[in-house]
Parts: structure tokens; C-alpha cells; sequence
């Protein structure tokens, strides 16, 4: 089965979020446990919780096919240790309210090295960064983003994933998360058949869809490998349709949060519409 749904707004508290999705008729979602633009978070109180699980409870949406998505201003791979160690702190902040919020996943961006290092030391500071965050925390899945590798973020490869995968001490509480617009923005053709399978064979290959926790199902506004991250509507970019038909009939897929993060919110439903109406 397929579990479709959009990172939906948390505005007024966490607990609007699984309202937020029923109304567009969502079976899995995405949101911020928090503002994703600032660092400082008040924490999450009993009453806020119980609500989230009352409101969730009510959606029929479980658990398991919630992505959480952290703050865009943490970096794990911070050239700076002191800039690095604010990220991290961020970071095992995100883990806890996720682990409060009964929630198993936390979605994030690798990091940038922001020319001042090489990728690798980069990689290895970010592999640290989770590896600290583990050690503090529990239950909950790190999972890493493929980029579109704009300006110096790291994750436009499959093999940077895969580096950070082989460098954790719990496998088993790490995942990855395909966002098919930045994949395509990186160089990784999926437009028909042909390169969708060429694509997801290599994925297999490089990281194993043992790994897979979750999917972003974007068109690109931006150009095949262009590096440029620019999200479109579902058939209306770079990718079309064919991709999100291949998508919705790939059972390797089933099970997992596939969420919408396409630019116009009014068409959310439509869009959740159309993608399961693509399943042959
Ligand atoms: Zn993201
Ligand atoms: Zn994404």
C-alpha cells in the first residue's frame, strides 16, 4: 500500500498538523516540531503531546508514516566547531520532542562544508555529529536526505548516504529519504522506465531499499542536474508525470511516507488525488 500525504504547517501548535492532513485527505505527513527558521524552541508541554496524539489518533494516520523535518539552519557538518556544536544541540533537541511525540523518524539535510573543507572531513564531522546524537537518544530514526547539491551541501550522491550509513554506530536507527526533485537536480535521471530502473538499481546498489524510510515527491522547476533546488508541481516541472506513475506502481515503495513538498499548497488534494490514481 501506499501511504501519500504533504509537509503540512504546524502553525498554532504541533497538534494542528494531523488535522492539517486529514483536511487534504492525507495518509502520511511531514512537519516542523518547531520553527524551522529559529534556534530556540519552548519545550513541548503535556498538554501539547496529548493533544498531537488525540488529533493523530483521530486522522487515522500512524505513526510510522509521520517524517518530521528539522530546522533548515542546522549544519551537522559545520566547519566551525562552535557554529557545528549549536547545530548539534539543535539537532538532539529535534530527536527529543520526535521521541515525545511518540514519533520513530527525523528528516534532515546532511550538510555543507561551505568551502572552508574538504566533503570527506565534512562527511566525517556530520557521521560524528550522529553519532553523538545516538548515543543521547533512542527509538528514534536519523534519516538523511538526498540534495540537489546547491551551493557546498553534501548528499547530491548516493555514496555520500552510503558514507555516512557505513561511519554510524546503529545502523539500525539510520535511514535515507529520496527527494525525487533534488535526485534529478543532482544527475540521477528517473523521467521513464528505463532511467527510473537505471536510477533505483543504482540506489540498491550504493544504499540498499533496506535504508529507504521515507520519499519527497516533487517535480523540479530546475534543470536535469542543474544542482539547482527548485520544487514544482506534481506533472507540471522538469520530471512529468511518468516519474510519480512510476513512483506510485514501484512496490519497493509501499509502506512508507511519500510526501508532497510541492509549491502550491491549494492543489495538495488534487495532487494526493492523481498520485493514487496513477496505481494501475
Ligand atoms: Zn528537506
Ligand atoms: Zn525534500
Amino acid at each position: 500500500m501506499k501511504f501519500v500525504g504533504a509537509h503540512v504547517s504546524s502553525s498554532g501548535g504541533v497538534f494542528n498538523a494531523p488535522i492539517n492532513a486529514s483536511k487534504i485527505g492525507a495518509k502520511a505527513f511531514a512537519l516542523f516540531t518547531k520553527n524551522q527558521r529559529q534556534w530556540k524552541a519552548k519545550p513541548l508541554d503535556e498538554k501539547t503531546i496529548e493533544k498531537f496524539k488525540i488529533n493523530l489518533e483521530e486522522s487515522g494516520i500512524s505513526p510510522k508514516h509521520i517524517l518530521p523535518h528539522d530546522s533548515y539552519l542546522i549544519n551537522l557538518g559545520h566547519p566551525e566547531e562552535e557554529k557545528r556544536e549549536k547545530s548539534l544541540n539543535a539537532f538532539i533537541d529535534e530527536v527529543k520532542r520526535c521521541e515525545m511525540l511518540g514519533l520513530d523518524k527525523l528528516n534532515f539535510h546532511p550538510g555543507s562544508h561551505l568551502k572552508k573543507i574538504s566533503e570527506e572531513e565534512c562527511l566525517d564531522l556530520i557521521a560524528e555529529s550522529m553519532n553523538k546524537t545516538l548515543e543521547v537518544t533512542d527509538n528514534v530514526t536519523l534519516v538523511i536526505e538526498t540534495t540537489a547539491g546547491q551551493g557546498s551541501n553534501l548528499g547530491y550522491k548516493f555514496e555520500h548516504l552510503a558514507y555516512l550509513i557505513d561511519k554510524s554506530i546503529d545502523k539500525s536507527r539510520v535511514g535515507v529519504c529520496i527527494d525525487t526533485c533534488h535526485i534529478f537536480a543532482a544527475g540521477y535521471d528517473i523521467r521513464d522506465k528505463e532511467s527510473y530502473e537505471k536510477t533505483m538499481k543504482e540506489f540498491d546498489e550504493v544504499i540498499g531499499f533496506e535504508y529507504l524510510k521515507g520519499m519527497h515527491i516533487n517535480d523540479s522547476k530546475s534543470k536535469f542536474s542543474s544542482k539547482v533546488d527548485r520544487h514544482h508541481s506534481i506533472g507540471m516541472g522538469e520530471l512529468g508525470e511518468e516519474t510519480f506513475k512510476l513512483i506510485m506502481n514501484d512496490e519497493r515503495l509501499n509502506d512508507i511516507p511519500l510526501i508532497l513538498e510541492t509549491i502550491d499548497e491549494s492543489l495538495w488534494p488534487k495532487e494526493i488525488e492523481l498520485l493514487y490514481n496513477f496505481i494501475e
